[in-house]
């Protein structure tokens, strides 16, 4: 037997490890499995060129807990270690790593920016373990190898007692970290880092339910075998070729990733790239909602098939967090902060692959089955419409196939809808007018006003529409968005047919005068105007640029342009003076009456532009009784 000392020059820097990564213990297992899959791995590669004459089998890496001894064994049948590779792997490599780590992060290990600490290797175990034993036998014909160590610089080194090849690494779990020595705790580590590894996990036993005898009796119990539990599944399928796949593969590895996730996803896109990065996985779309904020963090971030992360943030482009699936790549740099991954080379190339192969996707999908995609089209828009306000060359791509579905349900591209509307729907200037309601509901009257005038009426309800329209309005020539009840139709759309007035200048005077007596005091801005007589008598609009703002502070897109105040209320109250009603107003002797008259009126416009709520509603609605009774 050998004694020695681990060449670091800081004195015990087990107590340092764990000082500075306390929050990421958990991470010791993953980091252990990862090296016991390329152990094995390596044995694969030897054995397939022929470098290693021993059989490779069918090789498992094995988790056992000892309760009572307080141990967890880890159990690989990979290349194995000799005395001198231990020597040099386990005191020279892996310990020089330790300190360097520590040297680098001695300052800053906390800072938030650091994703996970992946690379740590085989002395994250001092982070739970007080003992480390390793016993280790090489593919080499030479004799095994038992190393110890107590987690001082210490450690002993000696011939072992090791039959087969392979690793066997011995954890002594210290008294603060005994939690890993509940089988629930190790199952939960193991289903969050390893599910996709590449080399079998096998982690105790399971019971397996068999089906019934044919001549069984009711009441018997199903027949039951101990098997093997499997934790991962080694060929996710991810790493396989699209052309190896059907739609049922997708779907099913979909329920492999979110298993409580009961929704089909609408589709897949498969990554495949390996120059000048390498990179696989698969996204997905899922049915999504209005919600911006709820659905994030459900994409994976995967090296070489072990789990790392599910914060993609900066890696994926913030509008496609919203997607899941799984991503994979060993050229992602992951010891370093969020910004300096922003910065870098690599990662933003593969930020505008993903954007890119997106975008492809989304477009063959439109172009070859486009009934399909304007079904999905809702459930899919908030991912699409974010996309165009952030990422400009997204913006470029999906001009051509987002849609702009009618309140009909009619779907156009901006092109189609610019070839439709061009006749019908423009301005004094010959701009195109966009007419739109938010909420088919709430603006019924509007949207029925506009119908009857013909008009196209779409509906745009996403929560970021009024930013997109901003984006729509300033990067294509002549056009504009307006809300059906944003301004009166014929004030927004150029006709060749206006109406006469039936009132004299005179009258319209004493009119405007008697209106304005009566809304003193609310925000309105009475105009008169000639329209049909069985149009609305009173109409209350609310000019697009005042709503939109207040909109947009309310979604966070405008915060801060207008400083803190909320904009002011401002609505135009549109009177028709072709209308019986109106006229009927004018001619009204008794003050008192008049005031009834334009009172009872306008709460009924406001009733129709919801603007009537609370007390003044309730007294509305008396005032009414009184009226019919
Ligand atoms: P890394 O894995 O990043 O190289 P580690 O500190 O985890 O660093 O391991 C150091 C070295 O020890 C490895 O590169 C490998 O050569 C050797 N090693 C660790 N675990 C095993 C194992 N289970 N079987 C064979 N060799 C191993």
């Amino acid at each position: 037997m050998a004694t020695g000392k681990i060449n670091v020059s800081v004195d015990n820097i087990f107590p340092l490890i764990k000082k500075f990564l306390y929050s990421d213990h958990e991470i010791f297992l993953r980091e252990l499995i990862s090296n016991a899959t390329d152990a094995t791995l390596k044995l694969k590669h030897l054995t397939a060129i022929g470098e290693a004459k021993v059989e490779y089998g069918n090789p498992i890496i094995d988790i056992k807990i000892d309760k009572e001894g307080k141990k967890i064994h880890l159990i690989d049948q990979g290349i194995g270690m000799t005395e001198d590779e231990v020597k040099k792997y386990i005191n020279e490599v892996a310990f020089s790593g330790a300190e360097e780590f520590l040297n680098k992060y001695e300052d800053g290990a906390k800072d938030a920016g650091i994703i996970g600490h992946f690379g740590l290797g085989f002395y994250s175990s001092f982070m739970v373990a007080h003992t480390v034993e390793i016993i280790t036998k090489s593919f080499k014909d030479e004799p095994a190898v038992h190393w110890s160590c107590d987690g001082s610089p210490e450690f002993t080194i000696k011939k072992g007692k090791k039959e087969d090849r392979g690793t066997e690494i011995i954890l002594h779990i210290a008294e603060d970290s005994i939690e890993f020595l509940e089988d629930s705790r190790i199952t939960e580590l193991l289903t969050k880092y390893n599910k996709f590894m590449p080399i079998p996990i096998r982690f105790g036993t399971k019971t397996e339910t068999l089906p019934k005898p044919e001549d069984a009796k009711e009441e018997d119990p199903a027949p039951t075998k101990e098997v093997d539990n499997i934790i991962n599944n080694p060929n996710p399928a991810w790493t396989k070729q699209p052309a190896d796949l059907e739609d049922a593969d997708y779907s099913g590895f979909y329920r492999e990733l979110y298993p409580m996730q009961f929704e089909e996803p609408l589709f897949h896109i498969h990554l495949n790239v390996d120059y000048p990065f390498n990179l696989t996985g698969i996204l997905y779309f899922p049915k999504l909602t209005n919600d911006l904020n709820v659905q994030k963090d459900k994409i994976q971030l995967y090296q070489n098939q072990v789990f790392v992360t599910d914060n993609v943030e900066g890696i994926v482009p913030e509008f496609l967090t919203m997607l899941r699936g799984v991503i994979d790549s060993p050229d992602i740099p992951l010891n370093v902060s969020r910004s300096y991954l922003q910065a870098d080379g690599a990662v933003k190339k593969i930020s505008s692959y993903i954007t890119r192969k997106v975008a492809d996707k989304l477009n063959s999908l439109f172009k070859n089955s486009r009934e399909d995609f304007e079904q999905k089209w809702n459930d899919i828009k908030i991912v699409i419409e974010y996309g165009m306000l952030s990422e400009d060359k997204f913006f470029e791509k999906a001009d051509k196939f987002a849609l702009y579905p009618t309140v009909d349900g009619n779907y156009f591209t901006f092109e189609e809808l610019q070839e439709k509307l061009k006749d019908t729907q423009t301005d004094k200037d010959d701009k195109l007018v966009i007419l739109y309601a938010s909420d088919k509901d709430a603006q019924h009257s509007y949207i029925e006003a506009a119908k009857t005038k013909g008009y196209e009426v779409l509906l745009m309800d996403s929560p970021i529409i009024s930013h997109l329209m901003q984006k729509l309005e300033t990067s294509k020539e002549k056009i504009s968005f307006a809300r059906v009840d944003a301004d009166h139709l014929d004030n927004l759309i150029k006709k060749e047919d206006t109406q006469i007035s039936k009132l004299s200048d005179e009258e319209k005077e004493k009119l405007k005068t008697n209106l304005e007596e009566v809304i003193s005091g609310k925000s309105f801005t009475v105009q008169l105007e000639a329209m049909d007589s069985s149009a609305s008598p009173f109409i209350i609009t609310e000019p697009e640029f005042m709503r939109r703002m207040k909109d947009m502070q309310r979604s966070g897109g405008g915060g801060g342009m207008f400083g803190m105040g909320g904009m002011p209320e401002m609505y135009n109250l549109i009177v028709n003076t072709n209308h019986e009603l109106v006229g009927e107003i004018l001619n009204t002797k008794t003050a008192k009456k008049r005031e009834r008259l334009i009172n009872q009126s306008i709460d009924l416009a406001r009733l129709s532009k919801g603007l009537l709520k609370g007390e003044e509603l309730t007294n509305f609605i008396k005032r009414s009784y009184e009226m019919v009774k």
